[in-house]
């Protein structure tokens, strides 16, 4: 079980350093959860600190270039993450989708620099409001996770378009659906995201062919963060 915190542009560095201590302990509290946080590239230092050189919570970044190095403004790369203590990196976010041009065969370049450089991946994939309504969620889903590499350090999140950031959490079974479909594309390990919260994570996390939360609104607050957290550790112990 995987509970990955995504902080989108959210947490300056202090605030970062802040929040990952008061966290650094909380795996020895959730027997069998990974602990992640996906703090800002300019944040990622600052919960590296806060976590400090013990902690098995794993800081990764929001996304990845596929180049070592070069000229490319505004981006990262995965030797660049690693060299600072940074273990993973999420690729193919909607937000990334939709606002940043990132297109399925980015997403496959930037996912299998990460992995060749020694990085864990977080791929996301989800259908919009528009291809649910259309009746086009699985092709969409078909496609997409096409463009994913398998490796043993890669799982996927299914985070449906809609249910990101918008409060409408995709029903129990609308989650179990798309999960058992994913599931027969790719062997990864599977995380929902869209709108967890302390409230619905238990139901979420019970799922059969649910493997894990992606997290963003409810994980910049540490007691929400921390309660998805030990939900996700009941799931597992159940
Ligand atoms: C996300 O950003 O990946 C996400 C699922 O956001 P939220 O939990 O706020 O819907």
């Amino acid at each position: 079980m995987l509970i990955a915190g995504n902080w989108k542009m959210f947490k300056g560095a202090h605030e970062a350093r802040m929040f990952s201590t008061r966290i650094r302990n909380l795996p020895s509290r959730v027997h069998g959860v990974d602990v992640v946080v996906c703090p800002p590239f300019a944040s990622l230092q600052g919960a590296l600190q806060g976590l400090g050189s013990d902690s098995a919570v794993h800081v990764y970044a929001q996304s990845v270039h596929w180049e070592l190095e070069g000229a490319f403004t505004g981006e990262v790369s995965a030797p660049m993450l690693l060299e600072i203590g940074v273990t993973g990196a999420i690729v193919g976010h909607s937000e990334r989708r939709q606002l940043f041009a990132e297109t399925d065969e980015t997403v496959r370049r930037r996912a299998e620099a990460a992995l060749e450089a020694g990085l864990a991946v977080i791929a996301c994939v989800g259908e919009t409001e528009a291809e649910r309504e259309a009746g086009e969620t699985e092709a969409v889903l078909s496609r997409q996770v096409s463009f994913v590499p398998r490796h043993e350090r890669l799982v996927i999140a299914y985070e449906p378009v809609w249910a990101i950031g918008t409060g409408r959490t995709a029903s129990p079974e609308t989650v179990q659906e798309a999960h058992a479909f994913v599931r027969t594309l790719h062997q990864a390990p599977i995380l929902y995201g869209g709108s967890v919260k302390p409230e619905n994570a238990g139901a979420i996390l019970a799922l059969a062919d649910v493997d894990g939360a992606l997290v963003g609104g409810a994980s910049l607050d540490p007691t929400s963060f921390e309660a998805i957290c030990v939900a996700a550790g009941e799931a597992v112990a159940a």
